[in-house]
């Protein structure tokens, strides 16, 4: 079965250069436009990984980060922190906050999903550890 990707992005036109880096690879997308709306789609579908944009209305990427790390089903998920705007020190920010990875906008069109298949199979792996 296909693993279930979160994406978290406001940005309509990012969401749809997100979803076309993708579009070859046989993940399941589940798509969140704010905090709130991640935070519900999280729990209820268990994504397998979450790309998230940092820069959110109201409720940060960073703060929804730090908020699933506090639930146990994903303290180990992977998530891949989305900036706009990288500031010296922005990365450290993201992974403090729990992200595992980074990622600065715009996004080639390879670096998503060899990063994503990358990823799903170091976290399999340590599953098995
Ligand atoms: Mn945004």
């Amino acid at each position: 079965m296909g693993k279930k990707i979160l994406i978290v992005e406001d940005n309509p036109q990012n969401m749809r250069l997100v979803e076309m880096a993708l579009s070859a690879e046989s993940y399941f997308l589940l798509e969140a436009t704010n905090g709130e709306e991640a935070l519900e789609i999280a729990k209820k579908e268990r994504p397998d990984l979450i790309i998230m944009d940092v820069q959110l209305p109201k409720m940060s990427g960073l703060e929804v980060t730090r908020k699933l790390r506090e639930i146990p089903d994903f303290s180990r998920t992977p998530i891949i922190a989305i900036t706009a705007y990288a500031m010296k020190g922005d990365e450290e920010i993201a992974l403090d906050a729990g992200c595992n990875a980074y990622l600065t906008k715009p996004i080639r069109a390879r670096d998503l999903p060899d990063l994503i298949a990358k990823m799903l199979l170091q976290w399999q792996e340590e599953d098995k550890g």
